[in-house]
């Protein structure tokens, strides 16, 4: 049994060391973020494991991580006696990447070292960028429930291979032994980890211990002690008072959750009382991860119940498109043994969910309708980056559809941009004297709409029409007709009326005009017989010679070509 055993790192890992060495290596010191957040996961595991079996706990009920450094040896100690790792578990884990979407991750790798580190630091790849600051790496660890003679020790210098053995480990859990690279011996301080650890881990919810470092004046220098002090403050961050923490504590906190290295652009932390109990922190982040179109990609919500960490990924507490929201639910009321399926059909998820969807709304609401500038650039931020996801939330929840319709952001011909920037109640204080309705064009791409023939007589005009040109704008479109009273018209349908927004000298020559056409109509429209239901003289378009429109009634070109595209 206590045979030694090597092993290749899957390629991927391999590829991977390679490039979180040579891009992270300004930004090393995260390790230690890594390697605590990973003792912490190991923790919540043992609590939510250990509530069917208590004896694992055996007589070290007390969870808690220690950071530790030997000067001699050059090495710096993390340990954890949270729930551990068997040996299949050992190879698996810490041999290869297994979360999925791996093929995209290293698809999207551009060799630019700023963009990549951004992207390992969302892949979570954490316990790999221990070997940034480690020629070699040495884990210790025993499995909860399993005998002192299932420890496994796992060995590695990055380079390409690892090897396992057993060993004899009475206590449960982890502990990971950096052996630091040449130059490195800054790591060898208690005053350096202290520092990285209330930076980075100041919100993990168990003690971080070290040893206590005195002033010893016959030697005249600090000597390290037996006992042992918590550098960080040790309560999950949510439960604590608002008013302690600091902007920096939620800040951290989110890069814990979401892995991304970039701010949050708000958050909201909140207590809720009454039929249902609950405490939820919630963050838009200020980017898109790179699955944010995967179909499997599931919500960024982690379930705590009572402070026992139950599951990530928690999709039934936030409607899909309100996927990109990344926070912690702690509720009172769900059972600890609470499943995926008990969820779907629990009546306080819904409750949840339908409070945390309100909650969203009104931190986007606040930044969308802000008169500070720099919130008003953070909602900018936002629907670059989710706008498209967010319209979805016009089919999906009928229910607050009202407050989403304000927080829409369209292209339009006032700009001419590309960039989505008007709101709907802006383009209505904008809207021409007698003009009663919004007008839109839709395209396949923004060009497209922008071009369109039928917005000739529009322009003349002054009038601004939207243009929409993002996949599920025709979609969206048929979930509303109207915003303050104003119809939403499409300006390629027939019939196209501009009521008081064309005079009576105008009237008169356009009833001219088609009586002149007339016989070239009769003639155009017996040619095209198959082709068209109607030919008439427009008097929409400036320089384009012909165009076609759709019915009022049915489905406009765009829409029929989407649908076509989808197989119907
Ligand atoms: P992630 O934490 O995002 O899953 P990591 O590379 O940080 O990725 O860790 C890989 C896996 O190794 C973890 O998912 C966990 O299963 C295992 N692991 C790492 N550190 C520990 C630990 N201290 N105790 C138990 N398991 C661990
Ligand atoms: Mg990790």
């Amino acid at each position: 049994v206590a045979s030694k055993e090597t092993l290749g790192f899957q390629a991927e890992v391999k590829q991977l060391l390679q490039l979180m060495i040579h891009s992270l290596y300004s930004n090393k010191e995260i390790f230690l973020r890594e390697l605590i957040s990973n003792a912490s996961d190991a923790s919540d595991k043992l609590r939510f494991e250990g509530i069917a079996h208590p004896d694992w706990y055996g007589d070290d009920p007390d969870l808690k991580i220690k950071v530790s450094f030997d000067k001699t040896a050059r090495t710096v100690t993390i340990s954890d006696n949270g729930i551990g790792m068997s040996r299949d578990e050992v190879i698996s884990n810490l041999g290869t990447i297994a979360r999925s979407g791996t093929k995209e991750f290293f698809s999207k790798l551009s060799g630019d070292q700023q963009k990549d580190a951004a992207l390992i630091g969302q892949f979570g790849v954490g316990f790999y960028s221990a070997f940034i600051v480690a020629d070699r790496i040495t884990v210790e660890t025993r499995r909860a429930g399993l005998p002192s003679t299932d420890g496994i020790r796992w060995e590695s210098d990055g380079s390409g291979e690892f090897t396992v053995e057993s060993i004899d480990r009475p206590q449960r859990g982890t502990s990971i032994i950096m052996h630091l690279r040449e130059g490195e011996d800054d790591f060898l301080s208690t005053h350096k980890l202290k520092s990285i650890i209330r930076k980075y881990s100041d919100h993990i919810s168990l003690p971080i211990q070290m040893h206590k470092e005195e002033w010893d004046a016959d030697k005249s220098e600090h000597v390290i002690q037996d006992e042992l002090e918590s550098i960080n403050q040790s309560s999950a961050l949510w439960a604590r008072a608002k008013s302690d923490i600091t902007e920096e504590q939620y800040d951290e906190f989110y890069k814990h959750l979401s892995h991304d290295y970039e701010s949050p652009l708000c958050y909201s932390l909140n207590r809720v009382e009454g039929r249902s109990e609950f405490t939820q922190l919630l963050y838009v982040p200020a980017r898109a991860p790179f699955d944010l179109w995967d179909r499997n990609k599931r919500g960024g919500i982690k379930l705590y119940v009572k402070r026992v960490f139950i599951m990530d990924d928690a999709e039934q507490l936030m409607p899909m498109y309100l996927r990109f929201v990344t926070g912690v639910i702690d509720s009172t009321d769900l059972p600890l043994n609470v499943s995926r399926e008990i969820l779907q059909e629990s009546r306080d998820v819904k409750i949840i969910r339908e409070s945390s969807t309100k909650r969203v709304l009104s931190m986007l609401e606040d930044l969308a309708n802000s008169d500070d500038e720099a919130k008003q650039e953070k909602y900018r931020i936002f629907w670059t980056q989710f706008g498209q996801v967010l319209k979805e939330g016009m089919g999906e929840d009928q229910p607050n559809q009202e407050r989403i319709l304000k927080l829409l952001r369209f292209a339009s011909t006032h700009t001419d941009s590309v960039d989505q920037t008007v709101s709907l109640a802006k383009y209505v204080s904008r809207m021409k004297e007698g003009q009663d309705k919004i007008y839109y064009v839709t395209g396949d791409t923004f060009n497209a709409a922008k071009n369109s023939p039928h917005l000739e007589i529009f322009r003349k005009k002054g009038v601004e029409v939207l243009l929409l040109s993002d996949r599920v704008d025709e979609w969206m479109l048929s979930f509303f007709t109207e915003f303050d009273g104003k119809h939403m018209t499409s300006v390629a349908k027939g019939g196209l009326d501009l009521g008081s927004l064309s005079d009576e000298k105008e009237k008169q020559e356009h009833e001219e005009t088609e009586k002149n056409f007339k016989d070239l109509l009769d003639r155009m429209k017996a040619t095209l017989e198959d082709k068209v239901k109607d030919v008439r003289v427009t008097f929409r378009l400036t320089d384009s010679p012909a165009c076609l429109v759709s019915d009022e009634n049915e489905l406009s070109g765009n829409l029929l070509r989407m649908l076509k595209a989808a197989g119907q």
